[in-house]
């Protein structure tokens, strides 16, 4: 099912602002006609930022799918004790900082998965993005710094080949047919009629729905952090990007 909210991240995901006309007001969650604010899903955290309205700046502190409403939910400080009310239009602020570091691991990440697949035949059966830094857990039996740490060297090399990272829908039937689109099992894409595909031609094509920087070379220089062993068939890969 579609969500209720225009999801305006997923049409252009350098968006800082937007309006929006308040649909629902429940407790501290506030839902939205529209928004630019990325819920926490597929591993991504979730955006930061403000509304502002009446000359008024509330903090959004949280951002998360409600699956019962099959929406986008804010959590939105101070709301219970202000006026805001559904139907009141407001902007939406993201904070852009936080969002495009986001971006940047999030666009690594499927550089580094892409080669962790193609090369050791590894799958990624979990993963993380926070502001600060990412991890990824691969279906590995050994646990061997050197292979990480040659996976993101291959990584920035392919980083610095400055390539177009391409965003568009294919009807689901048409987008599944696609070798290697759906990367995580436990990811499998929403039951909606069109799918959004990232691909960074030549490497990787995935069914995804969060933000990505427009080219490879927006990403920076990927870091090696630390490779931890999770258990028999999982080791965990730690990340960052520096400018
Ligand atoms: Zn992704």
């Amino acid at each position: 099912m579609e969500v209720r909210t225009r999801l305006l991240y997923q049409e252009d995901s350098y968006l800082k602002e937007c309006e929006a006309t308040v649909t629902l007001i429940s407790g501290e969650l506030v839902f939205f006609d529209t928004t630019i604010f990325h819920p926490r899903s597929g591993g991504v955290d979730h955006d930061k930022g403000y509304v502002e309205f009446h000359g008024k700046r509330l903090s959004v502190i949280e951002v998360f799918l409600d699956k019962e409403r099959n929406d986008v939910a804010h959590r939105v400080l101070g709301v219970k004790s202000c006026d805001l009310k559904p139907g009141m239009r407001v902007k939406l602020v993201i904070d852009w900082n936080r969002r495009y570091k986001l971006m940047r691991l999030h666009t690594a990440a499927h550089i580094i998965s892409s080669i962790m697949y193609n090369e050791y035949g590894a799958l990624v059966s979990g993963g993380n993005i926070t502001e600060d830094y990412a991890y990824d857990d691969y279906t590995l039996e050994k646990l061997d710094k050197d292979v990480f740490t040659r996976v993101i060297e291959k990584a920035n090399e392919i980083v610095s080949r400055d390539l177009e990272v391409k965003i568009y829908w294919l009807p689901r039937e048409e987008a599944l047919r696609i070798p290697g689109i759906v990367k995580l099992a436990s990811r499998t894409p929403p039951d909606i009629k069109n799918l959004r595909i990232v691909e960074i031609p030549g490497v990787d094509i995935q069914a995804d729905g969060g933000p990505h920087v427009r080219k490879t070379s927006e990403i920076g220089k990927i870091v090696f952090l630390r490779a931890e062993s999770k258990g028999k068939a999982k080791k965990r890969l730690y990340y960052s990007v520096q400018p």
